[in-house]
């Protein structure tokens, strides 16, 4: 029996242990600057019925998984069995439900990049159907764009909220409307506050997603505080912020090249971050779950963490050059999470290691080495 089915390329680290089900393909704008994922594939939507057999075989892998575990004498429960097939899969497939099952199978995820373009009778079908093949799951979450949100009537979005769509993923990116066109986002900021507001006033959960250092040396006041703006009018439940990572493949290297994109540096981000964070004024939840970010402690609910929020930030840069050099490179490095890991000692000294290994005697940390080792988690 063949266990096969379509899977996409990505998810939100949020969804690290969901059910993925791909219910389109690839990226229907597929022109932003700083994005690699969908280029030179072509958007496709798929019908329901092969959706619908897709989740049948998610079912059957599922079933699987529970009938070997009786055989092995677990008594029908799927977390050993599931555990022992991530670490040996047959396939990714295979691989994605055993994960979801070991976590617990709480959560679906619908790729790729713009669910919500499906006609809304048809994405209900879908996510009825789910819900009624996994009647556990407790969330069924994916990708839009603003764009496509805006253009939804508040009834479409409605009835996909009580098909079962839980929460909607956004890539705002920024609020300010020359960025937006620069990066060839394909959405202004009026067309961002819509599609939000579209959302959160059907009562389907909101992440919006912006990308700290977008807006490079030249913008990165504006791109602070328009963004800050706009998600000010949109009131998402989560604002989760990504660092700008430039890898091969993205329009926007070409730009950098020829000089016209300047990236701005790991502490000059920290203060357009300082400078969103102080301008954000909604009632969101604040969540830096990216690998890329330089401080991942900085989350918090708004308003009442803000003060905590930036003393993070006032942290980072109350320390000497040399702790700062040396924080960078750890984090960068894996070897850091957070600020408190720069005080253990062994860590230190692994880290001056990294530096002697890769030429830094000195203090002064190469913005070029921060970014390559930053893009080689991506
Ligand atoms: S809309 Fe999203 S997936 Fe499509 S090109 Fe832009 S960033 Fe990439």
């Amino acid at each position: 029996m063949a266990y096969s089915y379509e899977l996409g390329p990505i998810r939100p680290p949020s969804e690290a242990y969901s059910l993925l089900i791909r219910v389109t393909i690839n990226c229907p704008w597929n022109r932003c600057q700083f994005c690699r994922t969908y280029k030179g594939q072509k958007f496709q939507l798929r019908s329901v019925a092969e959706i619908k057999q897709d989740i049948k075989t998610a079912k059957l892998i599922q079933d699987k998984i529970k009938e070997l575990s009786w055989e092995s004498g677990y008594g029908g429960r799927v977390k050993e069995i599931a555990g022992m097939v991530v670490n040996n899969p047959p396939d990714e497939v295979f691989r994605n439900v055993a994960l979801w099952l070991y976590a617990g199978s709480e959560s679906v995820f619908l790729q790729d990049a713009d669910s919500l373009i499906m006609r809304t009778d048809e994405l209900a079908e879908v996510i009825s159907f789910l819900r009624g093949t996994f009647p556990d799951i407790k969330r069924i979450t994916s990708y839009a764009r603003s764009k496509t949100a805006a253009r939804k009537k508040l009834d479409e979005l409605i009835q996909l909220r009580e098909a079962g769509l839980s929460r909607v993923h956004i890539g705002l990116e920024s609020g300010y409307d020359p960025l937006l066109q620069y990066m060839d986002k394909g959405v202004t900021a009026a067309q961002h506050i819509k599609g939000g507001r579209n959302i959160v006033e059907s009562g389907i959960s909101l992440s919006e997603y912006v990308i700290l250092g977008l807006g490079g040396k030249e913008m990165w006041r504006e791109h602070a505080i328009q963004t800050a703006r706009v998600l000010n009018e949109i009131g998402p439940d989560f604002i989760r912020v990504r660092t700008l990572t430039v890898s091969s493949g993205m329009p926007l290297g070409g730009e950098i090249e020829n000089g016209n994109f300047i990236r701005a540096t790991d502490e000059e981000i920290l203060e357009e971050e300082r400078l969103l964070i102080e301008h954000l004024e909604c009632h969101s939840n604040y969540v830096s779950d990216h690998i890329t970010n330089l401080l991942q402690e900085i989350e918090g609910k708004l308003p009442q963490d803000k003060g905590e929020m930036l003393a993070s930030i006032d942290r980072f840069q109350a320390l000497s050059p040399e702790e700062r050099a040396n924080f960078r490179i750890g984090r960068r490095f894996g070897i850091y999470n957070h600020l408190d890991d720069l005080y253990e000692s062994h860590r230190r000294q692994a880290v001056e290691q990294v530096k002697h290994r890769l030429g830094q005697g000195s203090n002064q940390v190469d913005d070029q080495t921060i970014y390559t080792l930053m893009e080689g988690f991506i």
